[in-house]
């Protein structure tokens, strides 16, 4: 079967010389739900632009779904939503228009594309707001506005860089079973993080990233032990984390 996304030797270094990745590898096959675990600056938000044509391709290979997104940006965006780190609507558009403009801009007919808005704005929760400006929404809310917007075309892929930074707790629940109920519902998710227990909980597979180097990609029982968590001091889950930092990935070749 193709992989959801094939990433080989990726590197990036942005004008001025700092180097953002530095030779990362990584396949996510379909239905998986994908972390990508690291502090800031570890290269995540550059590793997600590259993987959805928002950074250019220097140095190595990005499939999605076996498309070049370079070359046929069409098929890949079809199938792939993305929802940013930073918030990126225009906040003078009403919401629904928001949404349903990015929707022809996938290719839905626009019949097809305000249907497809209600039915993701209702599934947000932002359904009565439809009509207004996202002015003045809660930074929750904002981050519902911009899952709804890369829903709207139904992707098999969706990528989210932090979208819990910032959240409060329930927001942050939400956005937890929104994505787990997308992901049992057959929809690959890759998410960026840098909060180690819901990369725990909610990850199949979590790929760690450090100084633009993925020193892991493993399960989080492998990764932080079967207990994870349920110790403290050196047994909790951050000093597990400052210890495969050290040590990398428990499976690799020539680690114990
Ligand atoms: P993360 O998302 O994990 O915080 P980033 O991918 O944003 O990491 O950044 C990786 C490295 O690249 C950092 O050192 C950051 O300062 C640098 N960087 C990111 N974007 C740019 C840019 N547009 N220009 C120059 N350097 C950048
Ligand atoms: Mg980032």
């Amino acid at each position: 079967m193709i992989a959801a996304i094939e990433l080989e030797g990726l590197r990036k270094t942005y004008k001025g010389g700092q180097s953002a990745l530095d030779g990362v590898d990584l396949s996510v096959s379909g239905g998986t739900f994908q972390g990508l675990l690291g502090p800031n600056g570890a290269g995540k938000s550059t590793l997600i632009g590259l993987m959805t044509g928002l950074v250019r391709v220097e140095t190595g290979s990005v499939r999605l779904f076996g498309h070049d997104p370079e070359r046929d940006p069409v098929a890949a965006r079809r199938r792939v939503g993305l929802v940013p780190q930073e918030v990126n609507f225009n906040s003078f558009e009403p919401i629904n228009e928001i949404i349903a403009t990015q929707a022809m801009y996938y290719g839905l007919p626009r019949r097809r594309a305000r249907e497809r808005t209600r039915v993701v704005l209702e599934r947000v929760g932002l359904l009565e707001r439809a009509e207004r400006k996202p002015w003045g929404l809660s930074g929750g809310m904002k981050r519902r506005l911009m899952m709804a917007r890369a829903l709207v075309h139904e992707p098999e892929l969706l990528i989210l860089d932090e979208p819990t930074a910032g959240l409060d707790v329930e927001a942050r629940r939400d956005t937890w079973s929104l994505l787990q109920e997308l992901n049992a519902a057959g929809t690959t998710i890759v998410m960026s993080s840098h909060y180690l227990e819901e990369m725990r909980d909610l990850c199949q597979s979590v790929a760690v990233l450090r100084e633009g180097r993925l020193i892991a990609n493993n399960t989080p029982e492998r990764l932080f032990g079967a207990d994870a968590g349920s110790g403290t001091g050196d047994q909790g889950l951050e000093a597990r984390f400052l210890r495969l930092l050290e040590k990398g990935d428990p499976d690799a070749e020539g680690n114990q």
